[in-house]
């Protein structure tokens, strides 16, 4: 039976456990180790952890005597006591036991000042919550997990920390299930992952965050980007290219330069008297002002609309290089953008339409589990531009939208841009993770700030709405929860080897060879294994580079004009004709179906 786990801030039970946990950690550290001083331990949604003043590192050993120590404690069944004290008392006490930094965490906290005691030997400065009683925790639910320096208040020009990091759970099913959680998303980890199967690299004198894509991960960006494409052309996208940089002048009117200036790469500019005058260039950070250029470029009516404009466009933010990690956080990435210019009656219509695009692109992508959060205006709030009935428009266009196919969607109120309402993906992976994928997203406030206009068929001049949206986000994002979802396992289609010829002998080196150019030829991609090792070596190694089809070809399959078939989603296939492989394989990669 699957068992779900609950989060800590969605758990009192769990929030108690795991505070009550982290000090009878911190009382076992301390019957072990008399000098480490105790900083701060807080809980975290998976556990928690606990930073210690010592003067050597704990070791994998120290944390086994440790964790044996805890089971001492808990097993005395300790009641765990809250004790008010004032101000100057809480000071006399930890003066009296020498812990300097409880000082100085007892100057950043408010009244009520609260020591919790384990039993009569043992307390620490908290504000809980705790269980009453040490012997309520399970020992076979509890496990320490690894060690890590840390800085005190995470400054590093102050004392250098030892942190422990422990998990807690109600059950030891529970735990058990978590440890498994956590091994299978080590292994599915992207940035592993994305390396073993030669998909992208970092190289350090390019930059962090600033990932390079090695042929194989080109070939899983194209697919996507052209799959994509191809169902824009056939719901009337019309394509577009722009410039990776621009005049600041062009950001100061869509107001990214005022609102989003620290995300920007710094402005490039030809003299100092120009960058006095902000009048240099920046990377772009978004896409819509420039397709916003292209619209204006001409005196739009209302039968030019809906225009759907579409580019994927590389925009660049100036993440801390604290913040980066895989794919996930980089500092330029390709969003597969479209902005919609449309009337406001077309708004309802338009809208159900990207929202049916992005549900047919996710299931061709076997992504299924996940729902919509409409990020709706707060009622409360008046931070927000444009009329009252316009919001309401767009809330219920897209509010029809999910309900008209069906989706299971969630409102979250004061979630909304200041500018307009918009629909979020979230996608739920196997190991129970949330992501953000798409968004699609309704602006009044563009349109307003770039002065667009159509003509009515009455001859007037109208603003037209504006629909932003990406289905995939970004391709690199997209790519690196790809990889952990399918855990490497790209679908035939997707994948950058389609098929892998593995020659028995050097006998068979020039028949695989021809079929794979006869594959190649018609659009597969097939190669050969011409490193001449053994069978089973091949085999594992077309194995680890998950390569969704392998073709074993000895003297009997040469001689048959055969290929032996071995598929990693349908296992053993046998001796097939090469046409019928082809035959099977082309109509699986048109179907975007597993093989
Ligand atoms: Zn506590
Ligand atoms: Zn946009």
């Amino acid at each position: 039976m699957a068992i779900t786990l609950p989060r800590t801030s969605e758990s009192e039970q769990l929030k108690k456990i795991r505070h009550t946990a982290s000090h009878v950690m911190a009382m076992a550290v301390q019957k072990l180790f008399p000098k480490a001083q105790v900083t701060i331990g807080p809980w975290t949604e998976t556990g928690f952890y606990y930073d210690f003043d010592i003067d050597q590192p704990f070791t994998e050993a120290d944390l086994k005597a440790i964790k044996k120590e805890m089971v001492k404690i808990i097993n005395r069944k300790l009641p765990v006591l809250r004790e008010e004290v004032s101000r100057a008392e809480a000071q006399a006490r930890i003066e009296a036991i020498r812990e300097p930094y409880k000082l100085e965490i007892l100057d950043s906290i408010h009244e009520p000042i609260t020591l919790y005691h384990l039993g009569q030997e043992w307390w620490d400065l908290c504000a809980g919550p705790h269980l009453e009683n040490t012997a309520e925790l399970n020992p076979k639910a509890i496990a320490l997990e690894s060690v890590a320096g840390a800085y005190w208040r995470g400054d590093s020009s102050k004392a250098q920390l030892q942190r422990i990091y422990g998990t807690a759970w109600e059950t030891p099913e529970q735990l058990a299930e978590y440890q498994r959680r956590k091994e299978e998303a080590l292994k599915r980890d992207h940035r592993k992952l994305g390396k073993e199967l030669g998909l992208f690299i970092f190289a350090d004198p390019v930059g962090p965050g600033l990932p390079l894509w090695t042929p194989k991960g080109t070939i899983v960006r194209s697919l996507l980007e052209d799959f994509l494409k191809q169902e824009q052309i056939k719901r009337g996208y019309l394509p577009v290219a722009t410039p990776h940089i621009g005049r600041v002048e062009l950001f100061k009117i869509s107001g990214h330069w005022q609102k989003y200036k620290e995300d920007m790469f710094p402005m490039m500019a030809e003299s100092a008297e120009e960058a006095a005058q902000e009048q240099g260039f920046v990377l772009k950070p978004m896409n819509c002002p420039f397709h916003i250029q292209i619209y204006k470029s001409e005196l739009r009516s209302y039968r030019d609309l809906p225009l759907r404009l579409a580019e994927f466009g590389t925009v660049y933010r100036y993440e801390q290089s604290g913040e980066l990690g895989g794919l996930t956080r980089v500092r330029g990435f390709t969003v597969d953008d479209s902005h919609l210019f449309v009337t406001p009656e077309q708004l309802d219509q338009e809208f159900l339409s990207v929202v049916d695009l992005i549900l047919s692109v996710f299931q061709s992508l076997e992504l299924k589990n996940f729902k919509a959060r409409l990020s709706f205006r707060d009622p409360e709030s008046d931070k927000y531009i444009g009329a009252e009935d316009a919001w309401e428009k767009a809330e219920g266009a897209i509010r029809r939208a999910v309900q008209t196919l069906g989706m299971e969607y969630f409102e979250a109120p004061g979630e909304a841009a200041f500018y307009g309402p918009k629909l979020d993906f979230i996608f739920r992976d196997a190991l129970e993770r949330e992501w953000q994928l798409g968004t699609v997203q309704v602006d009044y406030n563009l349109p307003e700030r770039f002065d667009l206009e159509y003509i009515t068929p009455e001859g007037t001049r109208q603003r037209p709405v504006m629909i932003h949206r990406a289905p995939f986000g970004s391709l690199e994002r997209l790519i690196g929860i790809l990889i952990e979802e399918y855990a490497g396992d790209f679908p035939l289609w997707l994948a950058p080897v389609q098929l892998r010829l593995l020659p028995v002998s050097d006998a068979q080196l020039d028949f695989c060879r021809q079929v794979a150019q006869q594959f190649q030829a018609q659009g597969i991609r097939a190669e050969v294994d011409t490193s001449g090792d053994r069978l089973g070596k091949m085999i594992r190694n077309a194995e680890t580079q998950k390569i969704p089809v392998m073709a074993v070809v000895g003297a009997q399959e040469v001689e048959a004009q055969t290929l032996n078939i071995r598929s990693r989603f349908a296992g053993e296939l046998g001796a097939l004709g090469v046409e019928d492989v082809f035959g099977k394989l082309s109509q699986a990669i048109q179907a975007r179906t597993r093989f």
